[in-house]
């Protein structure tokens, strides 16, 4: 399912058809800026991070504003996005479970959206009393489904209003009225009883525009509750005929149809003036609070270390570190084992610019930075840089393996060991300078040094040719 929500009138509507130019107002000249607390809903056994891609939210959250642009709504984040742990909640069946812990854990005054890995079988559905739960799988960019979701937070239904869990089809006869399901979207208080009102099916002409469907004569009758593709002009495939066998097209080109997101790209006037009504009149709570000032990030953090061969700390840790950017608050650190990212070992979220993270592989890093704010989400993360981590050895001299040193251009190598052992020397940026042939167990070489500039350099010992185990040790050549 595209979509839950209630599918009927509500008084609030009734109220506002009845004389829309008594509730105006409007956003065009002075915009609306909406707070929205953000939570991450993961299961226990994975962090919050991990289980969603910053990226895919930041995208979410600035296709939501570029979508409510015309509008003149914006929205920003109240506070720093939340994370809950709750395996009951991150992959919920009904609804019921997701109305019971969205209002245990609300922020009063703004607009709750929660970030679920299942939300009831649907992309997202909207509590108008509790707020919005939206599947991570449909959130990103040129997808429509929280700019859909916070339509009807701020009243709007859908343009197809009655249609709902009834399957239109061209060929069978269209009805001249509806019954609305109040059991298909079942809400805390409506649990078992069986309630049914009748809708209007709304003419092709627009004569009964304002009493059927939606109420509003700027979108046109849609009878189509499923997914559906659209034409080039987000038009339906198909003619669609209403009770005088009236011919036209569905409009899939409104966020509040079902139209899939391609097609999706506007809200109506009708539809927006009824939306700035809504937060004046029903939700003034969401205009009482002092909004930040919009502030642009224009620049990318400088990754200052680690970049190349890095020593771990005693706690097997690596420090990142990166420039502060102006109006940043927050920035999204991403360590992975794969330059695209895919193979993510840290996705942590701080408003510092620096982090120590644990690093368990010897294999080479990639990580990268996204700084953002409250206001400014259309942002990308910084080019990636890689780094080497390697286990610091508390004694420059000895290895537990093999003693070394170095004299006179000449490195002096002893294998004391039953095993054949393999050298490296690297230079701190991971360079590999030169590499031994096998050590033979219990015997002492010496090996020449090509020319090297003066520094600090690192000696791996490994026990198999390629992929260690390694020790490191570092090495001062003068
Ligand atoms: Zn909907």
């Amino acid at each position: 399912m595209p979509c839950g929500t209630p599918n009927w009138y509500d008084a609030w509507r009734e109220h506002y058809l009845h004389e829309p130019a008594r509730f105006y107002t409007s956003a065009k000249d002075t915009p609306y800026l909406l707070p929205l607390q953000l939570y991450l809903i993961h299961s226990s056994n994975s962090s919050p991070h991990r289980s969603y891609a910053t990226s895919t939210i930041l995208d979410a959250l600035c296709q939501l504003n570029e979508d409510f642009k015309p509008t003149g709504i914006r929205f920003y984040l109240y506070d720093s996005i939340r994370a809950i742990a709750s395996d009951e909640w991150t992959n919920h069946e009904d609804i019921l479970t997701g109305i019971r812990l969205m209002q245990k854990h609300q922020t009063p005054g703004v607009i709750n959206c929660y970030i679920v890995r299942g939300a009831a079988g649907t992309c997202g559905y909207n509590i108008p009393y509790a707020g919005i739960t939206l599947n991570h799988s449909c959130l990103g960019k040129g997808q429509h489904t929280w700019t859909h979701e916070i339509g009807h937070h701020l009243s709007l239904p859908h343009t197809f209003l009655g249609w709902e869990g009834k399957r239109y089809h061209p060929d069978s006869p269209t009805p001249k009225i509806l019954l609305y399901d109040y059991t298909l979207f079942k809400d805390s208080l409506i649990t078992d009883t069986v309630i049914y009102d009748t809708a209007e099916v709304e003419l092709a002409d627009g004569s009964n525009c304002r009493q059927a469907a939606d109420g509003f004569c700027d979108t046109p009758p849609d009878y189509l509750s499923y997914r559906w593709e659209c034409d080039d002009s987000a038009r339906s495939t198909f003619a669609l005929r209403d009770y005088l066998g009236q011919r036209f097209y569905a409009d899939g080109s409104l966020y509040m149809s079902y139209a899939v997101d391609e097609c999706q790209s506007r809200f109506s006037d009708e539809q927006t003036a009824f939306m700035w009504a809504t937060i004046h009149h029903k939700r003034p709570y969401l205009l009482d609070h002092t909004p930040p000032t919009p502030q642009a990030i224009e620049e990318e953090p400088i990754l200052l270390t680690p970049r190349g061969y890095t020593f771990l700390d005693e706690d097997d840790r690596i420090t990142f570190r990166w420039s502060a950017v102006d109006h940043a608050e927050w920035y999204v650190v991403e360590v992975a084992i794969n330059k695209s990212f895919s193979r993510l070992r840290h996705r942590v979220l701080t408003s510092d610019t620096s982090i120590a993270l644990p690093i368990s592989s010897s294999r080479k890093h990639w990580w990268r930075v996204t700084a953002f704010n409250r206001t400014h989400f259309c942002v990308r993360p910084t080019s990636p840089e890689s780094f080497i981590p390697e286990s610091a050895s508390r004694t420059k001299e000895h290895s537990p393996m093999m003693k070394w040193w170095y004299a006179e251009g000449y490195l002096h190598i002893q294998n004391p060991t039953t095993q054949p052992l393999y050298l490296q020397l690297v230079t701190i940026h991971g360079k590999v300078l030169f590499e031994t042939q096998d050590f033979i167990p219990h015997k002492t070489q010496r090996v020449k040094l090509p020319l090297m500039t003066p520094g600090l350099y690192i000696v791996k010992v490994c026990t198999t040719r390629r992929h260690g185990p390694c020790t490191s040790h570092r090495i001062f050549l003068n």
